[in-house]
């Protein structure tokens, strides 16, 4: 007998039937003698109808401005989760299964106070782990916990993953089971490259990396949880009939492992292509070059909460002045440029640029460490296809690449092949 916990997706529950398909799965893992909690998304597609209500809402009043309580955003869009825990438990239980739905400030899922974007601070486990011994499945709503000042608080879009880690790293599960719409963690997104691989396992650096470079098939945050708890979590589908041959197996169920990179016998060069799309690009032109430049433009952004990624600073032809171009999410651009724009003085350049539009596609592989070439091969396949690079970054496991949007799927399925990763 061992402990499970098992999550579900958006697209898994997002009608009743897939709920039910959903309840079968639960039921062979209980049948089998196991232990099981569940962690569920909202119905596919519900979060982002909240979420356009609660941005409609300021809108629709005839608000000056149209930002909104974030408390009061949490309180709407976490409501998506509470339904289908019910519907979930309604229909464990017409299968005679003992389940009971809990939200996350009845476990308690406590968390910080960056409503929105809250991360998980602790997770009670012991009540969780009581039930289960009593044989009761908790069916519990993912994507939101209790904040210190005793309101609702979300994870982030895609936080349901992290909900599902953090339980299963809170009761020591013995794994932590990811279902979703695809059967794995693939080499890159199956969506845009149908020659993409399945992996069978895949280093947690690797993966986070993935995640963070914008494979969403799970929350950056919850492969961090996954890597220091040491959280056994797979990657499979819950499109599969629950009860074909082997969907049990404990030991090796279908699907992704992500595990400690000593765990993978055979580690390719580069293991998987991400993309991330809607970045923007500014540029400060003629700027002072001289010490506290830089902090004098990147404090205020960060103060601003605007997430700037790659960095480029040109070499100044003079020793004077200088250009610094840097990414941020288009949805900040406006925001990014009001904000030098107040600092102009401070700063002290002449023009701000900017494009929206772009693409960030990286090449990720912890065998990157040991190996040369990695980036020219990017660079060469790239150029031959006629793909104008506009900024690069690196680190030890991985090759960012900005290109022009129109490109992002050309630039992909490029990639991929030039890595062999293809499968045959
Ligand atoms: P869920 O609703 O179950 O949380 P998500 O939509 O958040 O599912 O994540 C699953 C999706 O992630 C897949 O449908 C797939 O298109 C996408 N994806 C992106 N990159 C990858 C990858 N490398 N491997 C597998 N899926 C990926
Ligand atoms: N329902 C939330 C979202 O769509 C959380 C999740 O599905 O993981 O972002
Ligand atoms: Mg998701």
């Amino acid at each position: 007998m061992a402990r499970i916990v098992m999550k579900f997706g958006g697209t898994s529950v997002a009608d009743l039937d897939r709920i039910k398909n959903v309840a079968r799965h639960v039921k062979r893992e209980v049948d089998a003698g196991h232990e099981v909690a569940v962690v569920v998304s909202a119905m596919s597609g519900k979060t982002n109808e909240l979420v356009g209500w609660v941005q409609n809402m300021p809108k629709v009043v005839g608000a000056n401005s149209p930002f909104y309580d974030a408390r009061e955003y949490d309180a709407v869009v976490a409501s998506g989760e509470q339904v289908t825990a019910g519907l979930l438990a309604i229909a464990l239980q017409a299968m005679d299964i003992n389940a009971r739905s809990w939200q996350g400030w009845q476990i308690s899922i406590r968390t910080d106070n960056a409503h929105g974007a809250a991360r998980i601070q602790e997770i009670d486990g012991a009540d969780i782990v009581k039930r289960m011994g009593e044989g009761q499945v908790a069916v519990i709503a993912g994507f939101q916990g209790i904040g210190p000042d005793n309101r609702i608080a979300t994870l982030g879009r895609g936080g349901s993953d992290t909900s599902a880690v953090a339980v299963a790293a809170a009761v020591k599960a013995d794994r932590c089971d990811i279902y979703t719409d695809v059967d794995g963690v693939y080499t890159t997104d199956p969506r845009i490259v149908p020659q993409a691989r399945r992996l069978k396992k895949i280093a947690f650096e690797e993966m986070l990396e993935m995640a963070s470079l914008g494979a969403k098939v799970l929350q950056v945050r919850s492969v961090e949880l996954a890597m220091v708890h040491k959280v056994r979590t797979f990657v499979r589908s819950s499109f599969e009939d629950p009860d074909a041959p082997g969907m049990g197996d404990f030991l090796n169920p279908p699907g992704t492992l992500i595990c400690d990179e000593d765990e993978i016998v055979e580690q390719e060069v580069v293991t998987g292509i991400a993309y991330a799309k809607d970045e923007a690009q500014i540029s400060l032109r003629r700027l002072a070059d001289r010490p506290g430049v830089s902090a004098a433009i990147f404090g205020p952004l960060a103060e601003s909460h605007i997430n700037v990624d790659m960095i480029v600073q040109n070499i100044s032809e003079d020793g004077s002045k200088t250009d610094m171009t840097f990414t941020v999410p288009s949805g900040d651009v406006d925001k990014a440029i009001k904000v030098l724009g107040d600092n102009k003085e401070k700063i002290g350049y002449d023009v701000v640029q900017n494009e929206s539009g772009l693409v960030k596609v990286s090449v990720i592989g912890i065998g990157m460490r040991s190996h040369a070439g990695v980036a020219a091969t990017a660079f060469k396949a790239l150029a031959d296809k006629g793909i104008n690079i506009k900024a690069i970054t690196t680190s030890e496991i991985k090759i960012s690449i900005l290109i022009d949007g129109p490109y992002a799927e050309l630039a992909v399925r490029t990639l991929h092949s030039c890595y062999g990763l293809d499968k045959n």
